[in-house]
């Protein structure tokens, strides 16, 4: 298929982006709600660059939209890579891929950073994977929600996150209108054919009312969300049990008990990429 897709490749696009990384490897987060890819091949590419600042971010180095350069591991799932300097073309991005793609393939993951943040590359190398068919899985905080109505009709999967308080992502004040951003986000992508959850990184000083207000949203549009539990950085502290039992009652005063679930980050635990 591989081979047949590339010789389908007809114009090159001369748009540059910045890359952290390109890689093939399982996709660890997600559980078993709606929509997710937990368990699934794909290959990962990272764009660069995020205008939020989570306290517990672990792709901090990614923020820097700036990154000189980007590796690309050579043969898929080796684990050894080589650097390349940024910025790449899509086309350069296209040919990593296609030489990654193994026959286990599920989709192709864009994440981040936050891929919408180059917003002319990703729009261009999300219609480049779409021409070649290759299903799209978009994780993105959900701050541009216009950037993702230019591509949602193209997205398979879309994990967008919703940030409680205690992630510390925008100053004070400006929490609920990130909340109304993702939460536009979400609606957006659920309107097409992707298949759409949230995911809500939890950590012990997560508020339960935040939790209260986030499931509420969620029960007017329909939407899955799962809870993940935060690694700890940045001070963040990991959720005891107690408060994890805590949070998923909480959301099951509002929300039916298959629109939520856990997300464990299973590539830590079998440290994969
Ligand atoms: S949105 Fe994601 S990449 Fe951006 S700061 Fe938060 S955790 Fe890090």
């Amino acid at each position: 298929m591989t081979e047949v897709l590339a010789g389908e490749r007809k114009q090159q696009s001369p748009v540059k982006g910045s890359l952290i990384e390109i890689f093939s490897s399982f996709q660890g987060e997600g559980g078993v709600v709606r929509g997710s890819c937990f368990g699934r091949r794909q290959i990962f590419v990272r764009l660069a660059g995020c205008n939020l600042h989570c306290i517990w971010c672990d792709t901090a180095s990614s923020r820097d939209v700036n990154a000189p350069t980007c590796r690309v591991e050579t043969v898929p799932g080796s684990w050894k890579f080589t650097t390349t300097a940024n910025p790449v073309t899509v086309d350069f991005t296209i040919e990593q891929i296609l030489n990654l793609s193994t026959k286990d393939l599920h989709s192709v993951s864009l994440t981040g950073g936050e891929p919408t943040f180059q917003e002319e590359f990703f729009y261009e190398l999300t219609n480049k994977l779409y021409e070649l068919e290759i299903p799209i899985y978009l994780e993105t905080n959900g701050y541009y929600p216009q950037r993702i109505e230019k591509v949602a009709p193209l997205i398979s999967y879309a994990c967008v996150d919703i940030k409680d308080r205690s992630a510390n992502s925008v100053k004070k004040g400006n929490w609920e209108k990130l909340v109304e951003r993702e939460l536009t986000s979400l609606s957006i992508l659920n309107n097409f054919p992707a298949k759409v959850f949230a995911k809500l990184v939890v950590t012990e000083d997560t508020n339960l009312n935040d939790v209260q207000m986030i499931a509420n949203k969620l029960r007017e549009i329909v939407i899955p969300i799962v809870v993940q539990p935060v690694t700890p950085l940045g001070g963040a502290k990991a959720p005891s049990a107690q408060k994890l039992f805590q949070i998923t009652e909480t959301l099951a005063e509002t929300l039916p008990t298959d629109l939520f679930g856990l997300s464990i980050q299973g590539h830590k635990l079998l440290k994969l990429l």
